[in-house]
């Protein structure tokens, strides 16, 4: 199938290569050069593992990148894979999807002008990926049929949402889950079907699909987000239990994960979510419920006990030494591991509570350091090249990301120094990933 992309940055890049390489012809589309540019080197715009090779293998040849909408009118299937921001008050901002769902519905007008044949036969589907205002996509679709102009009849919406993780994207997309198509006619299924069955089976064949209209496909992906955020608020608000109690969180955690009504994963407590999609999702599933008159309690309490566990690592830290004017070395700012976005990252909070307590902080991460720098003013903290340069002379450190490097270190540790007053450098760990204990005062958050 002719698939067009529009916006390729974490998922419309993922989606575009892997499309491509389940043997469709895509076109992936980004108003920004440079991130085109990348493409058209068979490079990632973003740091995801396996990309970098579907791109080396399909650039230039099933894939082609561009910063035009030519592409769309023969497109089989246009998806809409733009960011939604989250405005201040928790809704989305749909400004730059609507945008981009205008400028499909012209380039769809252009060409139904050029040919009125082919305008006459081809009805177009549209399908978004990105995750939109609940429950529904009825701005995106007026935008759309404002830029189809005299084509809007011919165009359908489609709602498709998306479930991968960043980190292991290639993996999650090639391998859901589960399929959500929300649409408005058989037509528009039967063509997402498609579209997917090179995917469903090089999966196994076995991919349970929802078929549903676009506003449950909505809120299924909010329903989806929201509970998994609130399952890790509510284990980081157990966790917090047991280290009052002086108790493992994790032993915990692993017994009541043999229940299977409960499972074993996503019971990691520790300094909570991040990312671009979960604290936006959970703000803006709960504007709208707010909007309709319904207040969600425990989503907002899921909010409330993520924002506190950074506070309780550098609690942590404070129970042991003042670090004021010394070095402390953050280690991780991604958001998570495998990912170099560093969106709500917990190094942001934990960051801006040492420098509010005046100590010279030193970040590492092995691959999201660049995009940190955005975030923080030049020269407000120090980024190291690996992690044994940020600890070294530091007094403390906190960590933020689970990378698998952080669980080999063990002689860096030894390059540290006790703060004045302290016994020894302190290590306050949120992710449970440190395995070194002689020399250094350590902490788990919650264990
Ligand atoms: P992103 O910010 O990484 O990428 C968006 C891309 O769109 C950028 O490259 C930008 O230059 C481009 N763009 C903006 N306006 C454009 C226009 N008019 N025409 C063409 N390109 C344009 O966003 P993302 O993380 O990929 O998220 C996209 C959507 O998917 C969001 O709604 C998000 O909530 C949802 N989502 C994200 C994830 C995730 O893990 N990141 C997972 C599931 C769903």
């Amino acid at each position: 199938m002719r698939v067009t992309v529009v916006g390729s940055g974490y998922v419309g890049t993922t989606l575009a290569a892997c499309l491509a390489d389940a043997g469709h012809d895509v076109t992936a589309v980004d108003i920004d050069p440079d991130v085109v540019a990348a493409l058209d080197d068979g490079r990632a715009p973003i740091h995801e593992p396996g990309l970098d090779d579907l791109l080396a293998e399909h650039a230039g040849d099933r894939l082609q990148s561009t910063t035009e909408y030519d592409s769309v009118p023969d497109a089989d299937v246009t998806f809409l894979a733009i960011g939604t921001p989250s405005n201040e008050d928790g809704s989305i901002d749909l400004g730059g999807l609507t945008a981009a769902a205008e400028m499909t519905g012209e380039a769809i007008a252009t060409d139904a002008n050029g040919d009125a044949a082919r305008a006459a036969a081809d009805r177009h589907l549209v399908v978004v990926k990105s995750t939109v205002t609940p429950p529904g996509v009825t701005e995106i679709l007026a935008a759309l049929r404002e830029g189809a102009g005299d084509a809007a009849d011919r165009v359908e919406l489609a709602t498709n949402p998306e479930f991968l993780r960043e980190g292991s994207a290639v993996d999650d997309f090639q391998h859901p889950d589960k399929l959500v198509f929300g649409t408005d006619s058989a037509w528009a299924t039967e063509r997402l079907e498609s579209l997917y069955e090179p995917i469903v089976a090089g999966a196994g064949g076995d991919v349970p699909t929802i078929r549903t209209d676009p506003e449950t496909a909505v809120m299924i992906k909010y329903a989806n987000n929201a509970f998994l955020a609130s399952k890790i608020s509510l284990v980081n608000d157990l966790g917090n239990i047991c280290k009052e109690f002086g108790i493992d969180a994790y032993e915990v955690a692993d017994a009541i994960g043999l229940d299977d009504r409960i499972g074993a994963r996503f019971l990691r407590s520790g300094v909570g979510w991040g990312g671009s999609c979960f604290p936006k999702d959970v703000d803006a599933i709960r504007a709208a419920a707010r909007e309709a008159g319904y207040e969600p309690a425990l989503l907002g309490a899921a909010v409330t006990v993520n924002d506190g566990q950074p506070e309780r690592m550098l609690d942590l830290l404070d129970d042991r030494a003042d670090v004021a004017g010394e070095r402390v070395a953050v280690l991780g700012l991604a958001f998570k591991p495998g990912t170099d976005d560093v969106r709500n990252s917990r190094a942001i909070p934990i960051v801006d509570g040492l420098l509010a307590r005046d100590a010279a902080v030193v970040g590492y991460d092995p691959v999201a350091a660049e995009n940190m720098r955005a975030h923080f003013e030049a020269g407000a903290i120090e980024y190291a090249d690996s992690a044994a340069a940020a600890l070294d002379g530091a007094v403390a450190a906190l960590v933020v990301t689970d990378w698998d490097e952080f669980a080999a270190l063990d002689g860096e540790f030894d390059a540290m120094a006790a703060a004045p007053g302290a016994d020894a450098p302190v290590v306050v760990d949120g992710r449970r990933v440190i395995e070194r204990r002689e020399g250094i005062a350590y902490e788990g958050l919650t264990w």
